[in-house]
């Protein structure tokens, strides 16, 4: 713990921590080393832990990194953040990610741009991705030992891709989303992020829980995920889907996806050929249904009950403070994804675009169970189109531009599967690569296992 907090006051230019709580984190390791004493820890116990700020942490400043929740102390703990507590983590800090969530860039953060320990050849600074980007940035540069995330299409997969870290986003209801600031409810889901795969089962293992407080949270029990760490894979079926293959994919991430496959074939899988037909419309659909879930959701940030309420006028009525504050309260992204949600949830489009998005999910999630029911075990897709692009690359660009880059994650997260990414190469320039592997519902133990053998 001392080491974290030293690396975080270090640290400063990565604006990944964004509430340190370095008082806390004595006081938890010192509790950690009594329990350790004692005879009764866990794995978990002593474990310096980065917090993504979308988890309420009670007492604690915990905003999703929007201003419009500027002096919020939630009264209460999520339950991720209990269970992990529960364990004898500690808490080292809140940490830097995009507002509610809606980035791939963390680029649209109340608290400004987290940076990529990772340079570029000619040493211009790069994005850690994002959202959690905060998250992968602490993990990668050592500021802490491992960090929470939370993906609804990406977000711990992709700045793990970018960071050259592990991140994994478990099957949804595995983990309770009881105290998680919502972005899309029904893709929400948080993981870990880790230096290692085993850290990963480790920490997945701690986080996950039944949670009556959460009433998607899945009624199964959970398992020793670190048990199935095995290595041993001989005799699995690892589906290579065909359409992720897309146009214009540069070349270096062909030849990683096919290293890849190499080595889970070297450890005796088979690799097969498989087709998930729908996928093209996956990123369509996916920015059609997360934005309406959350203009849903950010309907509660009022002025009211919550965080900021704008300076009021002479004769400013309920109307115009709900309108100054949620003007000046949420960035521009949340604000494009506020309209965007309301337009195709409004009586006249709902039918062409939200309805038919569902259709459309619902297609998706039939081609995996398809691909499943053929007896294939997991599959193997890269888990971003590039590697990190310099930090305000994007500035200029269309947001679709920025929302292409979720092309390979969204999809388990319209389908429900756990998915993990894994450093497995580098690129000409010496950044990391990741490739994803999405694996059957509430198999998260088969999956880590595979995993394994791509670290
Ligand atoms: N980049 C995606 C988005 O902006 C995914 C974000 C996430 O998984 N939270 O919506």
């Amino acid at each position: 713990t001392d080491a974290c907090l030293a690396a975080i006051e270090g640290a400063g230019a990565l604006n990944a921590v964004v509430h340190g709580t370095p008082d806390k984190a004595r006081e938890m390791a010192r509790a950690a080393d009594a329990r350790i004493k004692s005879g009764d820890a866990t794995p978990m116990t002593g474990i310096p832990l980065g917090i993504k700020d979308v988890f309420c942490v009670k007492g604690v400043p915990s905003q999703a990194a929007s201003r419009i929740l500027d002096g919020f102390k939630p009264e209460y703990e999520s339950t991720v953040t209990q269970n992990l507590w529960d364990a004898g983590a500690v808490m080292l800090g809140k940490l830097n990610m995009d507002e509610f969530a809606m980035g791939s860039a963390n680029e649209n953060s109340c608290y400004g741009r987290a940076v990529n320990p990772w340079k570029a050849a000619d040493g211009r600074e790069l994005t850690p991705g994002g959202s959690s980007g905060g998250s992968a940035a602490a993990v990668a540069a050592d500021l802490c030992i491992a960090a929470t995330g939370t993906d609804t299409g990406g977000s711990i997969r992709q700045p793990a891709a970018f960071t050259g870290t592990v991140g994994m986003r478990p099957t949804y209801g595995r983990v309770s989303r009881w105290g998680v600031i919502a972005y899309a409810s029904s893709l929400d889901q948080a993981g870990p992020m880790t230096k290692t795969v085993r850290d990963a089962a480790i920490m997945l293992g701690a986080m996950a829980s039944v949670d009556e407080k959460d009433s998607t949270s899945a009624d199964i029990p959970v398992p020793d995920f670190e048990a199935a760490l095995t290595g041993d894979i001989r005799g699995k079926k690892i589906g290579i889907p065909r359409e992720y293959r897309v146009d214009g994919m540069p070349a270096e991430i062909d030849q990683l996806w096919q290293k890849g496959a190499d080595m889970l074939r070297d450890a005796g899988a088979e690799i097969v050929d498989i087709s998930l037909p729908h996928t093209k419309y996956a990123l369509p659909a996916y920015y059609v249904i997360a934005p309406a879930e959350a203009s849903s959701n950010l309907a509660r940030y009022d002025g009211v009950r919550y965080g900021r309420r704008a300076k009021l006028g002479q004769g400013d009525g309920i109307t115009e403070m709900y309108e100054k504050t949620r003007a000046e309260g949420f960035g521009p992204e949340v604000q494009r994804r506020i309209m965007i949600g309301t337009y195709v949830l409004s009586a006249g489009f709902y039918d062409a675009y939200y309805n038919r998005a569902r259709k459309v999910r619902a297609l998706i999630k039939r081609d995996f169970d398809e691909a499943y029911a053929q007896g294939i075990d997991s599959i193997l897709a890269p888990a971003t189109p590039s590697a990190a692009f310099p930090l305000g690359a994007m500035d200029q660009a269309d947001p679709v531009q920025m929302y292409l880059n979720d092309v390979f994650t969204v999809t388990l997260n319209l389908a429900g599967l756990p998915g993990i990414s894994v450093p497995v190469g580098l690129d000409k320039q010496g950044l990391p690569l990741g490739l994803q592997l999405i694996g059957r519902a509430f198999e998260e133990g088969e999956l880590l296992n595979q995993a394994l053998v791509l670290e």
